[in-house]
């Protein structure tokens, strides 16, 4: 048997329930704290994605035009060496072909150069993008790390008030009996943190409002033993008279 009385000790459960709800709702906080975390890293890491894509582009696009700068230098050539040429030839015929050849090749040279054209409105329009995605990249950095350590520091606090809490219930379970305790931690976990619950002036549960029987509530009224709801298996007190 144990040394206080049931009643003493429904009050001391109740004071721990208060103590661990708090535990309980402070784990479920730290729970999803990492998930947020990694939440915005995963936007951020996208962003700096999408900024090396960018610069890929923006490289392939230098890679292209001095390719193109290189085919313009061998047309250009082409047309002084066909220039060359056309000084040495002595019938018309080979004049006429020649300079036929060399309209191709300057007809080439200018599809060549509007290319090489358009690749610096090009490669303007992707600097303007990687400038803007930099930009971007920067903001979310920063606010990734302000909330990371806001998050840090968050845990922190919550990891520190949980080691404090767990003192307090250490010393609020003292004088209960091992059985009920057991019992009320047993509950505890398998009810959402919420084991011992009053019953409500209109006589329903507080924990699942179904109604209590008369029976149960003279049980509650005796004290001389733990009483628990039929619907959701809590412990229930009546407040006024613990
Ligand atoms: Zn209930």
């Amino acid at each position: 048997m144990p040394d206080i009385s049931v009643r003493d000790q429904i009050r001391k459960i109740v004071e721990l329930q208060k103590i661990d709800v708090e535990i309980y709702n402070l784990r479920i906080e730290l729970q999803e704290k990492p998930a947020r975390l990694a939440q915005l890293k995963e936007g951020f890491e996208r962003s700096k994605g999408a900024l090396k894509d960018l610069e890929q582009k923006f490289k392939s696009v230098q890679v292209t035009r001095k390719e193109k700068e290189l085919e313009l230098k061998t047309k250009e050539d082409e047309i002084t060496r066909a220039n060359a040429q056309l000084l040495q030839l002595k019938t018309n015929k080979e004049y006429t072909a020649k300079i036929s050849e060399i309209e191709h090749i300057n007809a080439d040279k200018s599809i060549i150069e509007e290319k090489i054209l358009m690749s610096y409105d090009e490669s303007d329009a992707v600097s303007a993008e990687v400038e803007k995605e930099k930009v971007k990249v920067e903001e979310e950095e920063k606010k990734y790390l302000a909330e990371k350590k806001q998050t840090e520091g968050d845990i922190k606090l919550m990891e520190d008030r949980i080691r404090v809490l767990e003192s307090q219930r250490k010393q609020a379970s003292v004088g209960i009996d091992q059985g009920f305790l057991n019992r009320y931690e047993r509950i505890l976990r398998h009810k959402g943190g919420v084991a011992i619950v009053p019953v409500l002036h209109e006589g329903s549960c507080g924990g699942c409002y179904m109604n209590v029987t008369p029976q149960k509530l003279n049980a509650i009224r005796m004290h001389q033993e733990l009483v628990e709801c039929e619907m959701c298996s809590r412990i229930l007190y009546i407040e006024d008279d613990v």
